[in-house]
């Protein structure tokens, strides 16, 4: 009820695309109440979830934020969905995005920007609870307002507004943990293959993994036990021998070894992050751990290697929007040539659009090899980099999230600024290029009374040394 009255309360926010109903919520809350009356409960009875509009839910519009799919309505649940309704979960919306997850602020959707909740408590009153539906306005209407990140801005923010205790996200290049940092909350992206993709929407099918949003980063452990695990209907999903994941309480950070990568090290970084990131790799040492630099030479090409890789397998996806099975048709009177034409250039945004062209000139016979096959050959260089670092005995490595607190719409939204909104996403990156996991965490607060936050990440499979040491530093 308490996440209900947040929702009503930051319904100006423009977290969510769609809400359930009211009658659904109420019949699945007392199913939960009977199932605890009887002992019954499951691991997430009762709890209220979201998802990212890009997991289908049977039933349930799946927009992906986009007008191409302003009707699609799934016959099936994704694999994560299924997982958190067996556990007793309860999902109260699907959450705003950048359009097919392309973006890292949120504000490229069809249906209008996330405004990222911290505005609420910057710089007028000390916190979310105060927000007055006056208050919610008038950020909505001032130029001045920070954005909530992306693609799963909605995520983050619906877990950062207390509308709902977890939230799914996806995360490609750094969708899931951008956003949490933006918006102070937790963002957890697993190793690739661990959480199965079955029904969520394609954006780069070798680096999609689903995400996960919370509060705290037990939540975050609770969230990712429940929905772990071989999948059948993906082809990439591993075996259920890695889970479950442990906490460890009492983790003895006198046998740990934390990686600072040199090459992040980045002038476009905020004094803020850089603070933080330096006195938390001091706390470490001070309690124990062995803490050093180490090399990443080929971090420093991610975002390239990662545009040009994300457009090829664009151009590929994307070719199932037609107009003709589902989504948006347009000029259906014309030739079908001219429906496909009309249908997609009506159906998405300018950001999907330039990708698709993007990726299908990447892959003309005369460039393949010139850009694609060089992008593989560089993310097998970046993967390499991640191999030698944990194999040389560093345990974890420790990074700052992003280049600083949120952005001002302002500042994200000016035309010069494009290449700058990109180079969001170097520290995310090369975890999706190497499918290794990664975990973003609120540790502080920038002058401008902003989250900030920082990241770790680790081999293959150690979500839970990752979570230990989060928790530890939570
Ligand atoms: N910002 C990156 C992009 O635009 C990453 C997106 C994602 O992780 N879904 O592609």
């Amino acid at each position: 009820h308490a996440c209900q009255q947040r929702l009503e309360k930051t319904r100006k926010l423009n977290i969510f695309i769609s809400e359930t109903q009211s009658e659904d919520l109420l019949r699945q809350i007392q199913s939960s109440e009977q199932a605890y009356v009887k002992g019954t409960a499951k691991a997430l009875e009762g709890i209220p979830l979201a998802f990212k509009d890009n997991f289908c839910t049977q039933g349930v519009h799946t927009t992906c934020a986009s007008k191409m799919l302003f009707n699609y309505v799934p016959p099936y649940d994704a694999t994560m969905v299924t997982k958190c309704k067996e556990a007793g979960g309860i999902i109260v919306g699907k959450t705003n995005m950048d359009e097919f997850a392309m973006g890292s602020g949120s504000l490229d959707s069809s249906v209008g920007p996330v405004i990222n909740p911290w505005n609420l408590t910057v710089p007028t009153s000390n916190s979310t609870e105060t927000a007055s539906s006056s208050e919610i306005s008038a950020i909505e209407t001032s130029p001045v307002w920070y954005i909530a990140g992306g693609s799963s801005g909605g995520s983050a923010a619906a877990v950062a507004a207390g509308t709902c205790l977890a939230a799914f996200g996806s995360d490609t290049g750094g969708s899931t943990r951008n956003p949490a940092s933006h918006c102070g909350v937790v963002g957890l992206k697993p190793t690739y293959g661990l959480l199965s993709r079955h029904g969520l929407i394609p954006l780069v099918n070798s680096m999609d993994v689903p995400g996960i949003v919370t509060k705290t980063v037990e939540d975050s452990a609770i969230m990712l036990n429940v929905v772990a695990g071989h999948d059948i209907m993906d082809s990439t999903s591993v075996s259920s021998t890695h889970s479950p994941f442990h906490i460890s309480r009492d983790l003895d950070l006198s046998k740990l070894h934390i990686g600072l990568p040199k090459e992040f090290q980045r002038l476009e970084m905020s004094e803020d992050v850089l603070l933080l990131w330096k006195k938390t790799a001091d706390i470490l040492e001070k309690a124990g751990a062995k803490v050093s630099e180490v090399s990443m030479p080929h971090a420093q090409y991610c975002i390239l290697c990662y545009h040009v890789l994300c457009c090829c397998e664009v151009a590929s996806n994307f070719a199932r929007y037609d107009g003709i099975e589902y989504g948006l048709r347009y000029g259906s009177e014309l030739s079908t040539e001219e429906l496909y034409a009309e249908s997609r250039h009506k159906g998405f945004n300018n950001v999907v659009r330039g990708r698709i062209l993007a990726g299908n000139y990447f892959l003309l016979k005369k460039n393949y090899n010139k850009y694609f096959i060089k992008a593989q050959k560089v993310r097998r260089l970046i993967s390499k980099d991640f191999k030698s670092v944990f194999s040389s005995g560093v345990d974890l490595l420790l990074t700052p999230t992003t280049l600083s607190d949120a952005p001002l719409h302002s500042w994200f939204t000016q035309e010069d600024n494009r290449t700058r909104c990109e180079e969001q996403d170097i520290f995310t990156t090369p975890a999706n290029m190497a499918g290794v996991p990664a975990i973003s965490l609120p540790l502080g607060l920038s002058k401008q009374g902003l989250p900030i936050s920082l990241q770790i990440s680790g081999p293959h499979f150690s979500e839970s040394l990752m979570l230990s040491l989060a928790h530890w530093l939570e």
